[in-house]
């Protein structure tokens, strides 16, 4: 171990000084290279004829810059707790399975680097090709509404960054996700697939749905149809629930709760909203 001089004086002096640097090193191996290390402990140094406890409390701030660097391997762990306390507890999402999930999932890795900055503002981002990211609180809400659960395969149309499938992916066993611009697609395929094994991404139109996987306990459509398309209905396991926004494209949607029987579907509208348009493929 390299010490400085003044470091090692103390080492030798004071048994609880050498745990105190002990604990440092450990946390950052490089401490003793650090300025800051020398100040404190030249402080400490100038300090010995006075109260040995106020040198204690000077290294106080050493420690808290060292846990920093520590826990500073996600720089935006913060935005994402305040993220979820300002958006989405604060307008009643309490969903426990799906509040982990927001915290987990890194936000900023699925939208493009011009936006990494507003990765967790309260609104949609763009993200190329004329579509957007989900506002958090929307991606939250969609997924509590569905009350998804481990073991259940769910189905994704509009899979746009991937972020709500990746939430989703945190969660259940399976996620299927469908996306019509191939560019997007194949960027969320590629970024998915480096964070989850439980994620298969298709390019395609939506509103076939993905037969050969399902049937699906849910359903979650992330583009504004004019009409709920019929083989989503017949993809839904009895019992299993559909979100999909209904209404005219750039204007306001109603979203809606489709909840599937043993002989028929009910709907409810759940709220005001804006989402792209469901495209098809001619
Ligand atoms: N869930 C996305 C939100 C993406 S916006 C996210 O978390 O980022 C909606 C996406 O739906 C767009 O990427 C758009 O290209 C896609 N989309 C529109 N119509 C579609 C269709 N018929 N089939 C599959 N994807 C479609």
């Amino acid at each position: 171990m390299k010490f400085p001089k003044c470091f090692s004086f103390l080492y030798f002096k004071n048994k609880k000084f050498e745990i105190l640097h002990r604990a440092i090193t450990n946390i950052c191996p490089f401490a003793n290279e650090l300025p800051i290390t020398y100040i404190c402990v030249s402080s400490t140094l100038r300090m010995t004829e006075m109260k040995k406890s106020i040198s204690y409390l000077l290294l106080i701030p050493v420690f808290l810059f060292f846990l920093s660097f520590q826990s500073g391997s996600d720089p935006f762990a913060s935005s994402r707790v305040a993220m979820l306390r300002d958006q989405i507890r604060a307008r009643g999402v309490d969903h426990g399975a799906t509040l982990a999930a927001m915290e987990k999932v890194p936000r900023h890795r699925f939208v493009p680097p011009d936006q990494r900055r507003f990765a967790y503002a309260d609104r949609p981002l763009p993200i190329g090709y004329g579509q957007t990211i989900s506002q958090p609180f929307i991606v939250a809400y969609m997924t509590q509404i569905i009350d998804p659960k481990p073991g259940q395969k769910v189905l994704e149309i509009g899979t746009g960054s991937g972020y709500q499938a990746a939430i989703l992916a945190e969660i259940v066993d399976h996620v299927y996700t469908i996306e019509i611009v191939p560019e997007l697609g194949l960027m969320a395929e590629k970024l998915l697939n480096e964070l989850y094994k439980n994620v298969s991404v298709k390019i395609g139109d939506g509103y076939y749905g993905w037969e050969e996987a399902g049937p699906f306990d849910a359903i979650v459509v992330t583009a504004a149809a004019g009409t709920i398309p019929p083989p989503l209905i017949e993809q839904l396991k009895t019992g299993g629930k559909m979100i999909i926004p209904l209404g005219p494209p750039y204007m306001t949607q109603q979203l809606m709760l489709v909840a599937k029987g043993p002989r028929r579907y009910t709907t409810r509208s759940l709220m005001p909203v804006r989402f792209v348009p469901f495209t098809r493929s001619n």
